[in-house]
């Protein structure tokens, strides 16, 4: 059997665009890690390290975490020999200096990006499903009570914990707070992604499995 070249892919979208979801389906289909930023932060705030001090507030606000802080835990997590055959970022990069940041973080491994997929879906679908979303506070499996639910109410499928939680930033003041920071600052690396002739945008307003499908076809070599 050949070896597969490495495959290395960002995953871009609002958040309650179903990043997380499509991740985990990609991540398995290619045997490739999953890198959400996202829950590499909830963990340092679960242990109160320093890093998850400083970061604490700002999660529960909405804003983002500094970019110098973003890329540093990126580098080191790029180190991990699970990333040999490449890895995708969910939630990273989310401002034009972590892409700059990234593109200089590859050149050192002289490694370079195979795909950057942008998942787009109305604002008025985000905010809804983004209110319908629960997390297990357990092990962070995420739920939505209307396309995604679990299948004893209140009860995690993966680790049977009872009690499924809204995360706090998907409270709805602070959504709104997510919605402006993602136009502000990350809806810019379209265009940012746009001359490498590798962004592939998607419509993610469709079943899960759809959208899936339109991703794989979007992947290089996968067609
Ligand atoms: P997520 O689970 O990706 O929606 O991230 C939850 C929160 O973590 C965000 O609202 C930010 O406060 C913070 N965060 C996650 N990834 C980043 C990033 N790449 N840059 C800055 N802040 C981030």
């Amino acid at each position: 059997m050949t070896e597969r070249e490495p495959l290395r892919i960002i995953l871009l979208g609002a958040p309650g665009v179903g990043k997380g979801t499509q991740a985990k389906r990609l991540c398995e289909a290619f045997a490739i890690p999953h890198i959400s930023t996202g829950d590499i932060l909830r963990q340092h705030v679960q242990q109160q390290t320093e890093l998850g001090k400083q970061a604490e507030s700002l999660m529960t606000e909405g804003q983002l975490v500094p970019d110098d802080l973003i890329l540093a835990l990126v580098e080191e997590r790029v180190k991990e020999p699970d990333t040999a055959h490449g890895f995708l970022f969910d939630g990273f990069p989310r401002t034009v200096p972590q892409a700059l940041g990234l593109d200089a973080i590859l050149d050192r491994f002289e490694a370079r990006l195979d795909a950057i997929v942008a998942l787009n879906v109305k604002d008025n679908i985000l905010l809804s499903r983004l209110a319908a979303r629960r997390s297990c506070p357990e092990c962070g499996s995420v739920y939505n009570l209307v396309v995604h639910p679990p299948q004893s109410m209140d009860v995690c499928d993966h680790c049977g914990h009872h009690g499924l939680v809204r995360r706090d930033d998907d409270k709805p003041d602070t959504v709104k707070e997510r919605l402006e920071v993602y136009y502000h600052h990350t809806r810019p690396l379209i265009s940012y992604y746009l001359p490498t002739g590798r962004l592939h945008e998607i419509d993610a307003d469709g079943p899960v499995a759809d959208v899936f499908d339109a991703i794989m076809a979007a992947l290089p070599g996968q067609a």
